[in-house]
């Protein structure tokens, strides 16, 4: 089950909500949810990735043979802006070769995770005083 969260400044009240970890269906996902999908139900990330990145992933699956698929959803955290985003972290492994997705923010900076004990200590970006972080809720 994936949780939901909310970060919140108790000084101006600037939120910012994101969610992360894997639902049910996610632990069956294979190299089908980089191709566009055939059935509106199966778990697709081919929408949510940008079309370069969709390109290497297409180039490192045809190279690759006995592909095993792990992802799920993660915050992320630009550290020269202070953006937050939930993204889809995956990891395709074939062999003793991986790929991982980078992402990069608008501001041209590229994203870091947001770790769990990290997310205790975001400092809002409107004003710069520590936030809170709350669980609002799961989804499966
Ligand atoms: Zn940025
Ligand atoms: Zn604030």
């Amino acid at each position: 089950m994936g949780e939901l969260k909310k970060l919140i400044c108790p000084k101006c009240g600037h939120t910012v909500k994101f969610y992360e970890g894997v639902g049910m269906l996610w632990y069956f996902i294979d190299k089908n949810a980089f191709y566009p999908p055939k059935n509106s139900t199966d778990i697709n990330f081919y929408k949510e990735l940008d079309k370069k990145m969709l390109e290497e992933i297409h180039n490192f699956l045809k190279e690759s043979e006995d592909v095993s698929v792990e992802a799920g959803y993660q915050p992320y955290i630009c550290k020269k802006c202070g953006k937050i985003v939930t993204k889809i972290d995956f990891t395709i492994g074939s062999g003793n070769k991986i790929y991982t997705p980078a992402y990069t923010c608008n501001c041209g900076n590229e994203y870091a995770k947001l770790t769990e004990e990290e997310q205790q200590h975001v400092l809002c970006k409107e004003c710069g005083s520590e936030m809170m972080c709350e669980l609002t809720g799961f989804w499966d």
